[in-house]
């Protein structure tokens, strides 16, 4: 299997949802085995996608390096995985990329648009070798020796809207694509408050956020499945995941997880040599 990037730049701008304001987006093709790695154009500064970068994980996963930050990495880093590409430059004048529709299609759509471009450069992986799991209070993360890349995921929220949910997704290109993906974010909105307060959330609205006030889902229009919410706990954990810098061999599974624990967990699994061997993807 042969690493990837995109045949041609894209630019798009958005809404930032944490920060507000107007983004500016390129998505450029990258040379083999440099991975992905964000810009800030607006400070001259790089930083890798990777799990040893991260730094802040409540309202979002942000990577940080040199005095600058990437927050809401996690949308765009799944489109990435799902479109199983290696090699990517993000170009960014601002400190996220846009929101979008709040999922990760809006993203894949534009990788799909620049076009893949394989690389003369063999894949590589990541195969788990051993269980490796992390756990805080109610909530564990895993990863389990599989032949194959598989996420499986269980959630619980104490809101009729949400209740308990879960699902068990096999990777595969066509699948992430039509069963992940559209999958959006979602929010409270009585801790929207909180959020503005701290400057924060100021670009969410109700098209790229499924709002959630008491038992109801205030835009119930926008739904894509009935089981949207851990859909997209799923697409949080594959931009997470992703941040391991090569595709995972494994089966990740998640109890109420977010991007806390699921960075706790890369940081577990390659903190033990004997946790995983680097492999060519056949
Ligand atoms: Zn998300």
């Amino acid at each position: 299997m042969p690493r990837r990037t995109i045949a041609s730049e894209i630019t798009v701008t958005g809404t930032a949802l944490h920060a507000g304001g107007t983004v500016r987006m390129t998505l450029s093709p990258a040379l083999p085995g440099t991975g992905v790695t964000f810009r800030r154009s607006d400070l001259g500064l790089d930083i890798p996608a990777r799990f040893d970068r991260v730094g802040e994980t409540n309202l979002g996963t942000v990577i940080a390096q040199g005095g600058a930050s990437v927050g809401v990495v996690e949308h765009l880093m799944a489109a990435v995985a799902g479109a199983e590409i290696d090699d990517l430059r993000v170009i960014l004048d601002g400190p996220e990329p846009p929101i979008l529709d709040g999922d990760a299609l809006s993203f894949l759509v534009l990788l799909e648009r620049a076009g893949f471009h394989d690389e003369a450069a063999r894949r590589q992986g990541v195969k788990v070798l051993q269980r490796v799991e992390v756990s805080h209070k109610d909530a564990t993360a895993a990863l389990v020796p599989s032949d194959r890349l598989e996420y499986d995921m269980e959630i619980d929220f104490p809101t009729k809207a949400i209740g308990r949910q879960s699902f068990h997704f096999v990777f595969s290109r066509e699948g992430f694509r039509r069963d992940i993906a559209p999958a959006r974010t979602f929010g409270f909105v009585h801790e929207l408050e909180t959020l503005k307060k701290m400057n924060r959330g100021n670009g969410a609205s109700l098209d790229n956020t499924l709002a959630i006030d008491g038992n109801t889902v205030l835009n119930a229009s926008l739904m894509r499945f009935g089981d949207e919410f851990v859909r997209h706990k799923i697409l949080d954990a594959i931009g997470d995941m992703a941040l391991a810098g090569a595709r995972l061999v494994a089966r990740f599974e998640g109890r109420r997880s977010g991007h806390g624990l699921n960075n706790a967990l890369l940081r577990a699994l390659f903190a033990g040599r004997a946790n995983y061997e680097i492999i060519n993807l056949p």
